[in-house]
């Protein structure tokens, strides 16, 4: 059977990426392209997303990079408007970018909490609502959801973001319940712990390692390229009835107390 025969392959596929400029975002592209999709990089920093643009191409991709902010809506429709009308359109979107502000809620800044909804929900919201204008008029579309292991459970000084990415998560149901009929399957991956720029103060903790260490049952911080098969098959033919769901990629964390 060729590569062409299999319902993994995205050849002739755009993937939208937000937040791709590094870490999670960028590894999920990386895979994307790498199963034949092209590949719109997003993010605010025009100079990183340049570099990112650059390792994307030497390594055989076809890509571009939009940069808007997720949290502006002008900045959303300007955005989503040039991947529809030069770009070719948006066959997969994955909403991606994210921000990690982390302490306990009873000194937690109004604004900071406001910055986590924006960033996470609000765009999650708005960049899907945009997209999938595109998506309903050619009647197919992949909209990949970043979750987290703190999407159904909490831990101190991360409620926020938990609350968040459990809003994220009910998010994609909801995408699932009203956009089925529009050939739009809407789905979440939850990575586990993963060594990013996000989580730069944590990686510096010894006790925070070795808390990711024992609590995780395979023992590890996952590594980033162990996200790209969750996204090809979400993104992918192989997921043609997949729909609402959240796929865990943690190693097991959420699988044990
Ligand atoms: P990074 O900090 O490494 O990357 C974040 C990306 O988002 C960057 O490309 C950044 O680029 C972009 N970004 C941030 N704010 C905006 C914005 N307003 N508009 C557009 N782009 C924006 O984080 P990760 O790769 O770790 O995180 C990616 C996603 O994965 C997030 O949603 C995060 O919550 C989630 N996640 C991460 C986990 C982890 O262990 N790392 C675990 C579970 C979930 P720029 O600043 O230039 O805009």
């Amino acid at each position: 059977m060729t590569a062409k025969l299999s319902k993994f392959d995205l050849t002739g596929r755009r993937a939208l990426i937000t937040g791709s400029s590094r870490g999670i975002g960028f590894a999920i592209a990386e895979a994307l392209a790498g199963a034949g999709a092209e590949i719109i990089l997003n993010g605010r920093n025009t100079e990183a997303l340049g570099d990112a643009a650059s390792r994307l191409a030497e390594a055989g991709a076809t890509v571009k990079a939009v940069a808007f902010d997720v949290t502006s809506a002008e900045s959303v429709a300007e955005g989503i408007q040039y991947c529809e009308s030069e770009l070719g359109g948006i066959d997969i979107l994955v909403n991606n970018a994210g921000v990690q502000i982390r302490g306990p809620l009873d000194s937690y800044d109004l604004a900071d909490f406001e910055l986590m909804m924006s960033t996470h929900v609000t765009a999650t919201f708005n960049v899907s609502k945009t997209a999938a204008a595109g998506m309903i008029g050619r009647g197919r579309g992949r909209i990949i959801n970043i979750c987290s292991v703190l999407t159904n459970v909490s831990r101190p000084t991360a409620a926020p973001y938990g609350a968040a990415k459990a809003a994220i998560g009910n998010l994609t149901r909801g995408m699932a319940a009203d956009w089925a009929k529009h050939g739009i399957n809407a789905n979440a991956i939850a990575p586990g712990y993963f060594k990013t720029e996000l989580n730069t103060a944590l990686m510096a903790d010894a006790d925070f390692n070795a808390w990711v260490e024992t609590r995780t049952p395979m023992g590890r911080w996952g590594e980033l390229e162990e996200l790209g098969g969750a996204a090809i098959f979400l993104a992918s033919d192989a997921a043609s009835f997949v729909n609402g769901h959240i796929l865990y990629v943690d190693g097991a964390f959420t699988a044990v107390v």
